[in-house]
């Protein structure tokens, strides 16, 4: 089973993935980890995506796909995956439709989390009051948010028509509580 989360940023797809992760035995396939990752080990690719990561940016597609070939390449990958924060970009879920043949379905259901704008915002203010020591994910200030925002709006909703179109879309309402939105995830994967 592969499943997509899809959503602006602070909608929750990381708290919901890490639960299909645990029901379903799927292996979470987080591209903003892996690339946050990089960055961390100070790798040549860590040091060439540093200042847009922490712009929010998005990162180039040919840099992305390269890592998610790399991820999907490995064995746990097989039993199926849920992705968070991939694909992006139109580019990007016409490339995971390539990587997989007609057989194996690249997805089975794209699940979007819809959360309002103000919402979003308030959420990431939290996120920064309560990060652990004083740690906060360079990208998660309010000023960048609203840079991430739009690059969502920009380059990630065009993909919520290209899914639909393709009879796979889901949407649930992301504002409600945690483990509501977790019991409408959950229903709808009993149905794919
Ligand atoms: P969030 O969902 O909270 O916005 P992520 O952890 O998914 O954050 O991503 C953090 C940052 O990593 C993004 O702002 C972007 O710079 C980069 N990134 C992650 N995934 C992708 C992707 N698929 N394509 C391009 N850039 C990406």
């Amino acid at each position: 089973m592969k499943i997509i989360l899809l959503g602006p940023p602070g909608s929750g797809k990381g708290t919901q993935a890490k639960r299909l992760e645990a029901r379903h035995g799927l292996v979470q396939v987080s591209t903003g980890e892996i690339l946050r990752e990089a960055v961390a080990s100070e790798s040549l690719l860590g040091k060439t995506i540093k200042n847009t990561m922490a712009a929010g940016n998005l990162i180039s597609d040919d840099l992305v796909l390269e890592v998610l070939e790399r991820r999907l390449a490995e064995p746990d990958c097989k039993d199926g995956v849920v992705f968070d924060g991939f694909p992006r970009t139109i580019a990007q879920a016409e490339a995971l439709n390539d990587i997989f043949s007609e057989a194996e379905r690249a997805v089975d259901a794209v699940i979007m989390l819809e959360v309002d704008d103000v919402v979003l915002i308030s959420r990431i203010e939290q996120r920064a009051k309560e990060a652990v020591d004083g740690k906060v994910r360079s990208d998660d200030r309010v000023e960048v948010l609203k840079n991430r925002l739009s690059a969502y709006y920009e380059w990630t909703a065009p993909i919520i028509p290209f899914y639909e179109a393709r009879g796979l879309l889901w949407r649930v309402d992301g504002m409600r509580e945690v483990h509501q939105v977790t019991d409408a995830i959950e229903t709808i994967v009993s149905q794919i």
